[in-house]
């Protein structure tokens, strides 16, 4: 596997596979790679001649009082998990060559950035959507595999993709679990062994409000009530939301239709750890 931080040797590799009309797959990261990042670079394996992934813990879609500083870090193991995961490229830029102190731009997506993330943290999706354009400049990807886990995330590079219209395919891959149902997150690491086991109660409330909906409940206030029921029964836990919206455009009718995909959308506070997990909920008994 080839290591390298240089943005302008990352574009003049990636120019060159493109040339020699390689396929050529991206998974961005954050680093502290775990199983869920591995199964995207696996699945990038299969459907491509090469897989680059990018490490860049990106300071753009952290607000100032958020984690940046103490996100976790640790090149050596992510390499040796990457490498074997099945990437060609390690890409690890600086801050400093990504956002020279001349940097300028913003790009701010507007209708599925608002709710949800976007209203408890108004910042990160214009970091995100600025970063993920840039990396897709830098590594020409014809194939960008992207994590469920991250789902208002996805809708939000989707929309980046259509309106500028990047000649590349987007991959949604599944959310990873740990054995007991914790959807796995480079984060999961700031919980101690008390929250660890709190945290469960994320899986459990998506459960529960998917087979509520399975067997025909179509109101909002219902679903999301059971879910925070279930939430609270930690003291101690904070809910920023815990939503029902339609799974393609993120609306919260009052009532859903029977056929209407559902995402059930949790993001909670444990100490100071910041969890976020999804379900969606397709398949209706008649
Ligand atoms: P991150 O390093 O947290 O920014 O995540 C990098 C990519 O991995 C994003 O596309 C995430 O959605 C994806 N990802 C993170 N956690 C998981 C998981 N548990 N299962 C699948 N993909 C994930």
């Amino acid at each position: 596997m080839h290591i390298l931080s240089s943005t302008t040797e990352m574009q003049r590799i990636a120019l060159e596979y493109k040339r020699s009309g390689k396929r050529v797959g991206v998974v961005p990261t954050m680093g502290f790679l775990h199983d869920g990042h591995a199964s995207l670079i696996r699945t990038a394996r299969e459907e491509c001649d090469v897989v680059i992934t990018t490490i860049f813990v990106n300071p753009l879609q952290f607000a100032p009082t958020e984690d940046l500083s103490r996100y976790p870090r640790d090149l050596e193991r992510d390499t040796a998990l990457a490498s074997e995961a099945g990437a060609d490229v390690l890409f690890t830029p600086k801050a400093e060559e990504m956002y020279t102190p001349d940097f300028a731009l913003n790009i701010s997506i507007g209708g599925v950035t608002a709710p949800f993330e976007g209203e408890f943290r108004p910042t990160h999706f214009d970091g995100v959507a600025t970063v993920v354009a840039k990396l897709f400049l830098l590594t020409q990807p014809d194939v960008a595999f992207f994590g469920q886990k991250d789902y208002q995330q996805c809708m939000v590079v989707q929309k980046l993709v259509r309106d500028l219209a990047f000649p590349l395919e987007l991959r949604i891959c599944p959310t990873m679990r740990e054995k007991d149902g914790l959807a796995m997150s480079s984060r999961n690491v700031y919980l101690s062994p008390e929250d660890r086991i709190n945290a469960l109660v994320l899986h459990k409330a998506l459960q529960e409000a998917k087979t509520l909906i399975e067997r025909g409940e179509r109101e909002r206030s219902s679903i999301e009530s059971l879910m925070k029921s279930i939430l609270t029964s930690i003291p101690h836990l904070r809910i920023d939301y815990a939503a029902a919206a339609d799974a393609t455009t993120l609306a919260q009718p009052d009532t859903f239709a029977t056929t209407q995909a559902i995402v059930l959308l949790l993001a909670v506070r444990l100490g100071s750890t910041r969890l976020i997990d999804n379900v969606v909920v397709v398949e209706f008994e008649v």
